[in-house]
């Protein structure tokens, strides 16, 4: 999918315990569902350790495709191992600072005075001098959003209930009102294998351009097999009408071949 008017996502988790292989990174899973289901097209996530040397060339690289939206997880922690903010003020060339909101919002929330503020706090209150900040409604570190070039990163803290609640809140809003495509989607499940599925689904991308369909093999119960249906449009509507359009000729097909088909 190249529509110019889609917006471009990229997706970066980063964490040594996720390169080790001692977290999941289920943040990526989430985001990826949640950015598709907006309208936007993800074209990347790429998965990094706390290193400088990683993370910042890959930064770039996303500023340099002209992805409109970065989502960065992780690495905003108090711990010094946490990086990601000392990464970004290389890549934007700027200096931190401690932003007096954040600062604000963690004594009132914590009832303690500023000669009171941890080294933790005072860390997760540092961000690049450019950038934009929201305070967390589930946690202490914030979500920042920096410009480079045309396109605009929004750094999100790991653990999935703070990422999932800035993102909520703050990214979605974002990027769906740059957003020029709606999308719809919706899952079915048909008795039968791939390469009996594979013409149907080629038919009907092919009947309605901006759709995608797949079938997910390795998702396959005993008996059935899920098909996913992402519709894309300009407006709700018109996403709306091509997946239901999608859905009556694939089931039809389904129906033809003397297979059984379940919403
Ligand atoms: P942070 O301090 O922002 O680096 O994140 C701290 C914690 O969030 C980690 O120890 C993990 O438990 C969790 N976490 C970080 N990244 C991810 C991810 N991509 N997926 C799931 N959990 C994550
Ligand atoms: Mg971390």
């Amino acid at each position: 999918m190249t529509d110019p008017k889609i917006p471009t996502v990229q997706i970066i988790a980063i964490g040594t315990e996720l390169v080790l292989g001692r977290i999941q990174d289920t943040n990526s899973f989430w985001l990826s569902q949640q950015l598709t289901e907006l309208g936007a097209e993800v074209q990347r996530i790429t998965v990094l350790p706390d290193t400088l040397e990683e993370v910042v060339p890959v930064l770039q690289g996303a500023a340099d495709d002209g992805a409109n939206f970065v989502v960065v997880t992780g690495g905003l922690g108090p711990t010094p191992d946490d990086l990601t903010v000392e990464a970004f003020a290389r890549l934007l060339g700027e200096g931190t600072y401690q932003e007096r909101g954040l600062l604000e919002d963690y004594m009132r929330r914590r009832q303690i005075g500023e000669d009171e503020l941890s080294p933790g706090l005072r860390k997760m209150a540092t961000v690049p001098e450019s950038a934009v900040v929201w305070a967390s409604p589930a946690g202490w570190a914030p979500c920042i959003q920096v410009s480079k070039a045309e396109t605009t990163f929004f750094i999100l803290p790991g653990p999935p209930r703070e990422m999932e609640a800035l993102f909520d809140r703050y990214v979605a809003t974002a990027i769906s009102d740059s957003l020029e495509i709606k999308s719809a989607a919706r899952r079915l499940f048909v008795n039968m294998s791939e390469s009996e599925i594979s013409p149907l689904i080629e038919e009907a991308m092919q009947q309605y351009p901006g759709l995608y369909a797949k079938g997910y093999v390795a998702l396959r119960t005993d008996t059935h097999m899920p098909v996913d249906f992402v519709a894309r449009a300009a407006s709700d509507r018109e996403a709306r009408t091509m997946l239901s359009g999608a859905i009556d000729q694939f089931s039809a097909g389904v129906k033809a071949l003397g297979k059984d088909i379940h919403y």
